[in-house]
């Protein structure tokens, strides 16, 4: 019999709800487990284990008394270190946080706590969710569960490891440019960054507003379904998220997937890709079209500047975004403080970490009257070129599939330059700039090591790609 920390969230929330277990029960085991496995995998910089136990109790208190309980009763949760709780450190795994607790709860997490989830702890992240390891956190490193000596992705590299190694059931990251699809297809997990406008990112630390998405990391698609149903939704303290009712996803969940039509980007089976990589795409092609699916070859011409266009706008608006950590209103102040030019100086430089510098100065730079017209409303051009590529093609197509990562987790002790991770990121940015769902799924493993697949879907239909998502996660099981 599986242990109970390896159930998925909804067999989990049935057992609450059936009174086979109790949450209390529950939260304990995910304790335990965190304790026995996070001194070596380092997915945790938080615990609130008497809070957790406490809200646990409560649950079951309703439970018993049979009192309307949420969509997510009892179930342990994880949420990003970027995600502010109201009393608890919310640290963007930033030495310039340091010692900063939220002063309220971000919206997801509210809405995690109405669905009577249980949050048990905040994960490990790239400082500012800048970074695909997880390496450049103020805290410490944190080990892909599937291979220790291997990154598990980032920026949200605690999140997916949390899940892969059954710490809990669900955790909520946040994808930039990639940051949830990427650690999920590391870790062997399954990773949905939302359209843009799906879930309200008040609360949130914005690293670049335009692009910036909340979404779930679960073990299999209908839990990720479950953890958006919950998060998502219009919110009077986030204009950007849309007043659109949110859907009942699991509700399309069918496995029927006859005629759905799938398009295979030309421009993603470039020559650099990893072979393994090619084989897993090309053997997803393949089961899709038993299911019945119809494989279009299409063509997402631009998609090859995605990833220089990013790393324009992004840092751009992060270095506008970070202007507020100046050593007076949060966290950290820097030492050797005689004037105010030290204070911005001194807190600042001591305060941030390399990659946090690099952008901040890549970002000045492009925004300066100088450069602007080059760099930063070039990149805007191809923004919109990028977006109208996708607008195309989806006139044809219901749903796109392409790789997650160039290539698999690496080592941990691999030496890579700023540029060659950036590179990481080449299949998963086109979704943040066009505003796309994403969903990340793992497809194989190929000598220990997860491969995932991604399916692109278009705005607001995250329905679609958690239909074909399913359907095919249940399909590979079937193999095994
Ligand atoms: N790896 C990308 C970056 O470094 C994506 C980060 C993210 O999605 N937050 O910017």
């Amino acid at each position: 019999m599986k242990n109970i920390c390896e159930l998925t969230a909804l067999e989990i929330r049935d057992k609450i709800l059936a009174k086979e277990i109790t949450s209390e029960e529950v939260v304990k085991a995910i304790y335990d487990r965190i304790e026995s496995t996070d001194n070596e995998i380092g997915s945790f910089v938080f615990l609130r284990k008497e809070k957790a136990l406490e809200e646990a109790r409560e649950v079951d208190r309703k439970i018993a008394n049979g009192e309307k309980v949420g969509e997510l009763a009892g179930v342990p949760v994880a949420i990003k270190d970027n995600i502010v709780s109201k009393d608890e450190p919310s640290q963007a795994a930033s030495k310039m946080l340091e010692g900063y607790k939220g002063i309220y709860d971000a919206t997801v997490v509210e809405r995690l706590k109405n669905s009577d989830a249980i949050i048990i702890g905040k994960t490990n992240m790239d400082e500012f969710a800048m970074g695909s390891t997880t390496k450049t956190s103020v805290y410490k490193i944190t080990k892909n569960p599937r291979d220790l000596e291997r990154v598990p992705g980032g920026s949200s590299g605690g999140a997916a490891a949390s899940i892969a190694a059954n710490q809990c059931y669900i955790s909520i990251g946040s994808d930039t440019g990639g940051s949830i699809r990427q650690p999920a297809a590391f870790c062997g997990v399954v990773g949905l960054k939302p359209t843009y406008g799906r879930v309200s990112r008040y609360g949130v630390m914005a690293f670049s507003s335009s692009l910036d998405q909340l979404g779930p990391i679960g073990k299999t698609v209908k839990d990720v379904a479950l953890g958006l149903k919950v998060i998502a939704g219009a919110d009077e303290y986030d204009s950007t998220a849309e007043q659109l009712e949110v859907p009942n996803y699991l509700e399309y969940m069918t496995g029927d997937i006859k005629g759905m039509r799938i398009g295979v980007p030309r421009e993603c089976m470039i020559d650099e890709l990893n072979s393994d990589i090619r084989k897993v795409v090309e053997e997803s092609i393949e089961r899709f079209k038993e299911m019945g699916a119809e494989i279009v070859d299409i063509s997402l011409p631009h998609i090859k500047y995605a990833a220089a266009t990013y790393y324009v706008l992004a840092p751009a608006e992060a270095s506008s975004n970070l202007a507020r950590f100046d050593g007076v209103r949060y966290g950290y102040r820097g030492s050797d403080i005689e004037n105010i030019d030290d204070l911005y100086l001194n807190s600042r430089s001591q305060g941030f970490g390399a990659e946090v510098k690099r952008r901040i100065m890549i970002g000045t730079y492009v925004l300066t009257s100088g450069y602007y017209d080059a760099y930063f409303k070039k990149a805007q051009k191809v923004r919109r070129v990028i977006k109208q590529d996708f607008e195309k093609v989806f006139n044809d197509v219901d749903i796109i599939l392409t790789p997650v990562t160039p290539a698999p987790a690496f080592k941990l002790t691999d030496k890579k330059t700023p540029v060659e991770l950036y590179l990481e990121d080449m299949f998963t940015i086109p979704a943040n700039l066009a505003g796309l769902p994403g969903l990340s799924i793992p497809a194989k493993e190929i000598d220990g090591l997860p491969i995932g697949i991604q399916l692109l879907g278009k705005p607001f239909r995250e329905q679609d790609i958690l239909k074909a998502g399913d359907a095919f996660e249940n399909k590979i099981k079937e193999r095994v």
